[in-house]
């Protein structure tokens, strides 16, 4: 399968101001581990993620790199592995159809990995995640970390029906594992 994450809020906590430096890349407890259990049983895993901090000006993309560099030696230490990272750098004031809820990096990772939308999963924790991976036509999971409590409180449109919930990434990943889609 094809796995699609979201970064902020599903592997890491989500900064209202950004992660600007890789010490502010704190990682949601068991959400390494997830992504090496994928990994482990041959599923692809690649973050599909909004950067606007670089459209905004606030960090470059080698900033961005260097934040990058620490989540792949995190996961290194527990065997874990991204197959790729997709980064959209657009300001919301000149997103382009990658940005998300765009699904522009999603059929990107779905054509270089060829994932059919029924062999791909997207965890998330918010509503344009939902709506980007509903565009694709693939399974979706919102997660309750980061924004996911508030998305779910808030109600998702039900065109963007079905949605698993997930207390985590972790839980995320288990319900992938055991084929339940
Ligand atoms: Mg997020």
């Amino acid at each position: 399968m094809l796995v699609l994450l979201d970064r902020d809020g599903v592997i890491n906590e989500d900064r209202a101001d950004f992660v600007k430096s890789p010490d502010e890349l704190v990682f949601i407890p068991k959400s390494l581990e997830a992504i090496a259990r994928l990994n482990s049983f041959g599923h692809k895993v690649v973050v599909v993620t909004n950067q606007s901090c670089i459209g905004r000006g606030i960090i470059t993309e080698g900033q961005l790199e260097v934040i990058h560099g620490k989540l792949q030696d995190a996961l290194r230490r527990v065997s874990g592995r991204l197959d790729d990272i997709i980064f959209a750098p657009d300001a919301p004031w000149e997103a382009t159809d990658r940005r998300k809820p765009a699904p522009g990096m999603l059929i990107e990772a779905m054509r270089k990995f060829t994932g059919a939308p029924q062999d791909t999963a997207f965890i998330g924790d918010s509503a344009r995640d939902m709506e980007a991976a509903r565009a694709v036509d693939c399974h979706r999971i919102l997660v309750q970390t980061g924004k996911g409590r508030k998305t779910q409180a808030k109600g998702l449109e039900k065109r963007l029906l079905p949605v698993h919930i997930a207390k985590d990434l972790s839980e995320a990943v288990e319900y992938v594992l055991e084929g339940r889609f």
